[in-house]
């Protein structure tokens, strides 16, 4: 296996296609899969355990983890959202789970359907279990760097959250920046009073959004401050929700192009990745977001001609 020093956390699967209005068949996520599982990701995050009137993008979960290639070092996930989910999940044979639970309390009883109280004691249960079990554990807190109705969501209340999922068992704690929000100086600080807290770096990762054009400067002041793990979905897949067209996860190619490039090895080819995210164009029938890709793709031009500024 290559050496890497970055890690890249693809989401695409399961975070993008959520949030996309299609949904594609089982065969056409596996292609999917399939050609992510190629490029060398050492974490894919597959589906979700949800109840299927609830995502029906997703409603394939259990026949979806039955059919996934076996790719050595790689690492597949699911998300569970509750006790029946994690059982579904060890049902189906998934070795590795996500949770999610939002920093702001508006945003988790919108998103959720109960308070962030209420959520957080479930997963105490949840992640116990999925311990017990021998499953790895990462949970994911929404809003770490800005909530939709409350605004700005104080360190300190994000911190408390981490600090309880870490306590239940949580292996790892991905700060999502749901809303897009974050700027390089939130995130520098927001990391830095994790560590502060006692939730070592290698124990975070940065699920970024670039809503507002501000992911990448995100994921290089994460860099800066000690994080290594980033979340990505392959061409930018998945918009946001609260702004109709407009652009949520970031995408995995454009990460993998910004370290490489830094000198920072990924592991991931990034060929292989920018043709995933070609196909995952021509499944959903439309252009998607992400950089590196389009370039990619539109890349003939002569050196020195029609590239200028
Ligand atoms: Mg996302």
């Amino acid at each position: 296996m290559k050496r890497r020093s970055v890690r890249i956390y693809e989401v695409a699967p399961r975070d993008g296609l959520q949030n996309e209005p299609e949904v594609l068949d089982l065969d056409d996520k596996l292609a999917l899969i399939e050609a992510l599982a190629r490029t060398g990701l050492t974490d894919l995050e597959v589906t979700s355990f949800v109840r299927p009137s609830w995502v029906p993008q997703l409603a394939d979960s259990d026949h979806l983890v039955a059919r996934l290639p076996r790719v050595p070092g790689l690492r597949y996930w699911a998300l569970v959202p509750n006790m029946r989910g994690l059982e579904r999940a060890i049902e189906a044979g998934v070795g590795a789970i996500s949770t999610v639970v939002s920093a702001s309390d508006t945003h988790n009883r919108k998103n959720l359907n109960r308070t962030r109280a209420e959520t957080l004691a479930a997963q105490a249960e949840v992640i116990r279990l999925a311990r017990d079990e021998g499953l790895a554990v990462r949970s994911y807190v929404s809003t770490a760097l800005g909530c939709p109705y409350e605004g700005e969501v104080p360190v300190s209340t994000v911190v408390d959250v981490a600090l309880r999922l870490r306590d239940f068992g949580a292996g790892e704690i991905a700060l999502g920046d749901t809303t897009g929000m974050g700027h390089p100086r939130s995130v520098r600080a927001l990391v830095a009073a994790l560590v502060d807290a006692g939730i070592p770096l290698e124990r975070l990762a940065l699920h970024l959004h670039d809503t507002r054009g501000t992911a990448l400067a995100n994921a290089l002041a994460g860099f800066e401050a000690g994080v290594r793990s980033f979340d990505g979905a392959v061409a930018g897949v998945g918009g946001c929700p609260y702004a109709e067209g407009a652009a949520g996860n970031l995408a995995s190619e454009d990460l993998v192009y910004m370290f490489e490039a830094m000198g920072e090895p990924t592991g991931v080819d990034l060929d292989r990745l920018a043709a995933a995210g070609h196909l995952l164009e021509d499944l959903l029938g439309r252009p998607l977001p992400g950089r590196y890709h389009r370039w990619a793709a539109a890349s003939t031009c002569e050196a020195g001609e029609s590239c200028i500024a």
